[in-house]
């Protein structure tokens, strides 16, 4: 089969790899859609502690089974299917807590390669976050399942609802899924983000309010929005952090009312340090809350909110690629052009 591998930073390799048989428990997946995630793009741009290179990637797919293991009932040669790239081990003291997404195993026992013509899926994941695709639904559709997991996990929690005022921070990828969330909740949704191209894409997608700014570009000074003045309003219930930037993690924190909620969801390089005012956080009585990746019922809900169509997930495809032409949609995401990209074996 053809595979893309990512060798080093800023350069992928098609090669012609052996394709899998699954064993036990295991589904083979011909994949008919792939899509780019913000993941992808930094292991592109600097590398990435979860992408190992020289080696497979991209996580987010949908495709064809086209063969079984032993024991598989689920899913037989020829189901449609949709399927997360991980799934925890139910067995680790994390599980036992039913913390499921922080499972010492879950990212260990992941499985990249979406960027290939097929991926093998392992008994784990089989058993609790593949689910077969609906007709009503396409493959770039289905392929949402992943990052829309990781959407849920963050908003569900917060009973967020009609009258709640949001603000998202960064209009990439996973900031667009959090506005189309959002709304979906009936929220009053504010994205700001430095790239006038998402913002109109934001506003095209139901977006309330948008703004520009220069603030998410890393700078030592102090960022300034200009959303309060003069109209006596008092801060966002919610503020969503989706740029894994320290600088911006700690400007979040300005723009939420007190008693209001920040979720900090864009993963920063590691060994980076933020620090906050005292203030804010205890006499204003902010909750800070750090979000990472989701639990089989995230998946779920993720699943249900794909199968109802309740999100225009396509909207958020910028083109289509190849597997022989990757290398240009990573170049075209480093440059700020595009939301996601659809790989097509
Ligand atoms: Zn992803
Ligand atoms: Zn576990």
């Amino acid at each position: 089969m053809l595979a893309n591998l990512l060798i080093h930073p800023g350069k992928t390799e098609l090669c012609e790899a052996d394709t899998p048989r699954p064993s036990r428990g295991e589904i083979l997946v011909q994949i008919k859609a792939a899509l780019t995630c913000g993941t992808d793009l930094k292991a592109f741009k600097r590398g990435h502690p979860m992408i190992p290179m020289p080696g497979l990637f991209g996580h987010e797919f949908s495709g064809i089974v086209v063969e079984t293991g032993r024991g598989v009932k689920r899913f037989k040669e020829g189901d449609e299917i949709m399927s997360v790239h991980t799934a925890p081990c139910l067995e680790c003291s994390y599980c036992k807590k039913k913390l499921y997404n922080l499972c010492e195993k879950i990212m260990e026992t992941k499985v990249l390669g979406a960027f290939a013509e097929y991926i093998l899926l392992p008994a784990h994941i089989v058993r609790q976050n593949a689910f077969h695709k609906p007709g009503n639904i396409t493959f770039e559709e289905a392929a949402f399942l992943e990052p829309l997991s990781c959407v849920v996990h963050n908003v569900e929690p917060l009973g967020i609802g009609k009258g709640h005022k949001a603000l998202v921070v960064g209009a990439g990828p996973i900031g667009i899924l959090h506005l189309l969330l959002l709304k979906e909740k009936g929220a009053t949704v504010t994205i700001v983000d430095k790239h006038e191209n998402k913002l109109q894409m934001a506003k095209k997608l139901g977006c309330d309010y948008v703004f520009l700014s220069p603030f998410l570009t890393p700078s030592k000074t102090r960022p300034s929005l200009p959303l309060w003045e003069g109209n006596g309003d008092i801060g966002f219930d919610y503020v969503f952090e989706c740029t894994g930037m320290p600088e911006v993690w700690e400007s979040s924190v300005s723009y939420v009312r007190r008693g209001g909620t920040v979720t900090l969801f864009g993963g920063c390089k590691s060994g980076t340090r933020v620090t906050y005012e005292t203030c804010r956080l205890h006499y204003d009585e902010i909750t800070l809350k750090g979000v990472f990746h989701y639990t089989p019922a995230d998946v779920k809900k993720a699943y249900a909110l794909l199968c109802k169509k309740s999100l225009a997930v396509s909207r958020l495809i910028s083109g289509r690629y190849a597997l022989t032409r990757i290398h240009n949609a990573f170049e075209k995401l480093a440059k700020g052009e595009g939301i996601k990209y659809a790989i097509i074996p």
